[in-house]
């Protein structure tokens, strides 16, 4: 069964002509829609976290902060980060989201979705950034763990940034490992994700950075995730698998330099499979809405179909791989020695 978490009180975290706004989803919906998807879909609302699930990840004064900006009325957090008058419920709601899709994986879905906003993956425990205000994703982790006590969990974000939120709460977890393929941080935002951030004290090794250069295609993605998921996750042997869902790493997409087509995330996702029959999917950045639709929907129908096989999604004909995508493998499989075997 593959579930949808979504609500349209999502819209009440608003702002028009930030990149980041309510558009976003409701072109995902309807494309579902007018695909004659959704109905097919076994659709949920998220559910509303107390104060106490929030705090597993997040400091007092950090909610504190948020919810007396969204009551006076709201504005920028920083210089890319806005907060609506609802705002703080609707952060709420969007890792109210991504619990309940990860209690449905628990419970009878193959696959269940948090089509939620605002995003999660840059705000750390104190700090709200990157257009996001509470990380969605580490709170449903931290509460899975917490309610259900599921041990190991791994995290694969191929969003075009990095998750330094996500990293930082989980930088010294050997309980979590948080792979994430972005463009390079010397070229982007926030700026960090480099390969030799590889975490810290018992949690060294669990923090795996892939940065790619401004103009990675499709080819280049296959080409190095091929050879470190598999190895990664089946010396890893998590007991739960998210996969942190960012479709602005595609080629129309205003906000980054990578070249990713359509077939990038039904590859991914088919990919996955193969490795894990259950994942709990999280919805991070993308900003092209005819991009992001395209590139859903074909992710969509990938977990939809059991039979699709992800070959079918790799480029025809000789693809072109480049050399300094074979250096930032070489570079990632040394520095990674010490833990795992690629
Ligand atoms: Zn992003």
């Amino acid at each position: 069964m593959i579930s949808l978490v979504n609500s349209p009180e999502y819209a009440k975290h608003q702002l028009e002509t930030h990149p980041e706004n309510q558009g976003r989803l409701e072109v995902l919906i309807d494309s579902l829609q007018n695909e004659g998807l959704l109905n097919k879909l076994d659709v949920h609302q998220p559910i509303l976290p107390n104060e106490e699930d929030l705090l597993l990840v997040h400091t007092k004064e950090h909610l504190k902060h948020l919810k007396s900006f969204t009551d006076s009325g709201g504005g920028y957090l920083d210089y890319d980060t806005y907060a609506s008058p609802h705002s703080y419920e609707i952060a709420k709601l969007a890792a109210g989201g991504a619990i309940k899709a990860s209690e449905l994986v628990l419970g009878q879905s193959d696959f269940a979705y948090s089509l939620a906003r605002p995003p999660g993956h840059h705000a750390t425990t104190d700090r709200a950034m990157g257009f996001c205000l509470i990380n969605n994703l580490a709170v449903a982790l931290k509460y899975m763990r917490k309610k259900h006590g599921i041990k190991k969990f791994l995290i694969f974000d191929f969003d075009a940034h990095y998750g330094n939120g996500t990293a930082e709460i989980f930088y010294h977890d050997p309980h979590v490992l948080y792979i994430s393929i972005h463009q390079d941080p010397r070229t982007i935002f926030p700026g960090k994700g480099f390969i030799e951030e590889i975490g810290s004290g018992s949690g060294e090794g669990f923090n795996l950075n892939i940065p790619m250069p401004p103009g990675s295609r499709t080819s280049d993605y296959i080409y190095i995730l091929k050879k470190i998921l598999e190895p990664v996750c089946s010396q890893f042997k998590a007991d739960f698998y998210y996969l942190d869902v960012g479709f602005d790493g595609h080629h129309e997409d205003p906000l980054s330099s990578l070249l990713l087509d359509d077939d990038f995330y039904p590859w991914a996702a088919c990919y996955m499979q193969k490795i894990t029959p259950t994942i709990t999917l999280i919805l991070e950045g993308g900003y092209s809405h005819r991009g992001m639709a395209q590139s859903n929907l074909k992710m969509i129908k990938v977990l939809m179909d059991k039979n699709l096989n992800e070959k079918e999604f790799q480029p025809h004909g000789k693809s072109i791989v480049k050399d300094e995508t074979k250096k930032i493998f070489k570079e990632i499989q040394n520095t990674f020695s010490p833990f795992f075997i690629f």
